[in-house]
């Protein structure tokens, strides 16, 4: 079959879910993961036929977008900033808001040497590009996922960016770290209300264990993560933030109950309250 008889078929099957441009980009990108295919081979070469086991690869790739899962686990990277992370259902797969929060972080801070701890790292997105950016700083990243380590730690290796993992639990204070500068985290922070509002490629597929704030407790992680910054925080060091904006006022006023200052807000690019920023 041809390269214009598949780019139809993924037209017809997913077209009650996604505009034809998006799935026309789900088709390029799985093209491209796949077969090493630049986007333009779709235009130029439409009659180009692929063989039965390249058939076989889209066949299934269409099977798992009609039940919604995401491309990114499909393909098993993603784009950070300009870092290509691989991602599995491990690991959440990173969002443009948290980008906003590592250009925040850096509009703040040059390059000179600090410690930093990313808290509750998946993919390791936060960390790694810090340490991109910012290559004199020494990273450490935690998770409580071994699974979700060893895949920051591979992103780590293939792109040779030299971030110290450590496995912890938030939930207790024994997490081995050093004293640092800056503490920033995406803990999990969606409460059970929202579940209702969520789409299934989501909640069917992203870990649970990196979306959910425990019932009744949205904010236990942020209440974890200044109990430890109590510890590890040096003095005049920052937090930073990604939030639920739903929460915002009850976590400004936990930032002051802890005794951080200058709170500060920040809205992401889809005009929501994403991010917050405060000192010891
Ligand atoms: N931003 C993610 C979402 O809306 C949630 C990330 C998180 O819980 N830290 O799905």
């Amino acid at each position: 079959m041809t390269l214009l008889y598949w780019h139809q078929l993924f037209q017809e099957h997913l077209q009650t879910k996604h505009s034809k441009s998006a799935i026309t980009t789900f088709f390029k990108h799985l093209l491209a993961a796949f077969f090493h295919w630049e986007p333009t081979v779709l235009g130029l070469y439409p009659e180009r036929e692929l063989s039965p086991s390249q058939g076989k690869q889209l066949q299934k790739a269409l099977e798992d977008l009609k039940k919604d899962k995401p491309l990114q686990y499909i393909i098993g990277h993603t784009e950070f900033m300009d870092l290509t992370l691989r991602v599995n259902p491990d690991t959440l797969i990173p969002r443009p808001e948290t980008e906003e929060l590592v250009g925040w972080i850096m509009e703040d801070h040059g390059s000179s040497a600090l410690t930093a701890a990313d808290l509750g790292t998946g993919s390791g997105c936060i960390a790694l590009a810090l340490k991109r950016y910012r290559p004199h700083w020494e990273l450490h990243a935690v998770d409580i996922s071994k699974a979700a380590l060893a895949i920051a730690e591979e992103n780590a290796k293939a792109l040779s960016l030299a971030v110290h993992f450590h496995k912890g639990d938030l939930r207790s204070s024994a997490i081995a770290l050093p004293n640092c500068k800056l503490i920033v985290s995406n803990p999990p922070y969606v409460s059970f209300s929202e579940k209702i509002d969520m789409q299934s490629n989501v909640l069917d597929y992203e870990p649970h264990l990196a979306l959910f704030a425990p019932e009744q407790k949205p904010l236990y992680f942020y209440e974890q993560v200044f109990k430890l910054a109590l510890k590890k925080l040096s003095k005049g060091g920052a937090i930073y933030f990604e939030i639920n904006p739903l929460f915002c006022d009850d976590l400004m006023e936990m930032v002051v109950s802890f005794g951080f200052k200058n709170p500060t807000i920040r809205q992401d690019l889809f005009g929501k309250n994403r991010m917050l920023r405060c000192q010891l």
